[in-house]
């Protein structure tokens, strides 16, 4: 794929009126194939079927760049329900939240006070919630935030993209944090991230056999088989315990492989994404891969 083309996804993933006016379309352009339902119910049945499968979920309400202070509150609502439905139904997953969709480009410390109350009903019931990371003008932020917030809580982590510069400075100091591992899915400069294919594998490999080797816990987030494959090895030269990490994909993506890791004996989790808020989320997609495009030349010419 060309840098137009990525580029033009990467423009309409942050088109404020697009991202608007898709919540009243309904699915289109085999979204549906990448995120689990509009509502509570659908998203439920989706974990329930994948814990079957000795597969947990990272659960995210989908919503981003809110600058409404009723829609992040509603938001915040949502996901506390959410939390309770995980907890009434014993389901195996924890949640990811996005610091934009609970206000943060508002104010912060109005985002901050929404973080703390999912925080407070993720704690009476023991479920952990991870803090995804959005683009390089809100990690700071989001990085002072975690820190805010592991002052009272245990059960926050977050996620390192490894094609920042800094990755792994930074990671040094998350040395006792959950974290899961991504190469990065937005358009960054080359005053802070990498931008070559071969220079983002190699600081992935290198920040996750670091991260192995360290006590925290980390959540391998990669469909690369060739990254996949050369950690498995890693993992049984070094002995690694097997719960010291899991590999992570997004719903809808390399489905078999996702069954076969958990087959094996690895710990899996699906990152299984739900709501009305699809079309910033399914943009970044179709920008990373092309072969999605496929699904709205069917959708538009074949539906
Ligand atoms: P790529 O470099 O996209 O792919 C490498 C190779 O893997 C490809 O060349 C191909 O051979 C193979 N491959 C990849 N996908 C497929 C497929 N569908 N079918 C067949 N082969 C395939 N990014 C953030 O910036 N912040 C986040 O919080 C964040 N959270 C994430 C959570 C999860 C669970 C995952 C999996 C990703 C997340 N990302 C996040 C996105 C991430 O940063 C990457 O943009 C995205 O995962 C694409 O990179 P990749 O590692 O999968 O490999």
């Amino acid at each position: 794929m060309t840098n137009l083309t990525k580029d033009f996804f990467y423009s309409l993933s942050q088109n404020k009126l697009l991202n608007e006016s898709a919540k009243k379309w309904g699915f289109k352009f085999g979204a549906d194939k990448f995120v689990a339902g509009t509502d509570l119910n659908s998203v439920t049945r989706t974990i329930k079927k994948l814990n079957r499968y000795g597969i947990s979920g990272t659960v995210d309400n989908l919503g981003e760049f809110v600058s409404d202070r009723e829609e992040a509150m509603r938001t915040t609502n949502n996901i506390i329900r959410l939390l309770n439905r995980i907890n009434e139904e014993n389901l195996d997953c924890h949640v990811s939240v996005k610091l934009t969709q609970l206000g943060l480009d508002i104010d912060e410390q109005f985002c901050i006070d929404n973080m703390r109350k999912i925080m407070e009903a993720a704690s009476k019931f023991g479920i952990f919630v991870n803090i995804d990371m959005e683009d390089y003008s809100r990690y700071e932020q989001t990085l002072r935030i975690l820190q805010t917030l592991r002052e009272e809580f245990e059960n926050v982590g977050t996620v390192m993209q490894a094609y920042l510069y800094r990755a792994e400075e930074d990671l040094e100091q998350l040395k006792d944090v959950r974290i899961r591992l991504v190469k990065g899915a937005y358009k960054e400069s080359e005053a802070v991230a990498y931008q070559s294919k071969a220079e983002i594998d190699r600081n992935y490999l290198k920040l996750a056999k670091k991260r192995l080797l360290g006590d925290a816990f980390t959540s391998i987030a990669t469909h690369d088989h060739n990254i996949i494959n050369e950690l498995k090895a890693f993992i049984k030269e070094n002995n690694i315990s097997h719960d010291k990490f899991e590999f992570q994909m997004l719903y809808g993506f390399r489905t078999e492989l996702q069954y076969n890791l958990a087959a094996e004996g690895y710990r899996f989790c699906t990152y299984i994404p739900f709501g009305t808020d699809w079309f910033g989320y399914y943009m970044r997609r179709l920008a990373e891969r092309p072969q999605n495009i496929n699904l709205i030349v069917k959708d538009v010419f074949y539906d």
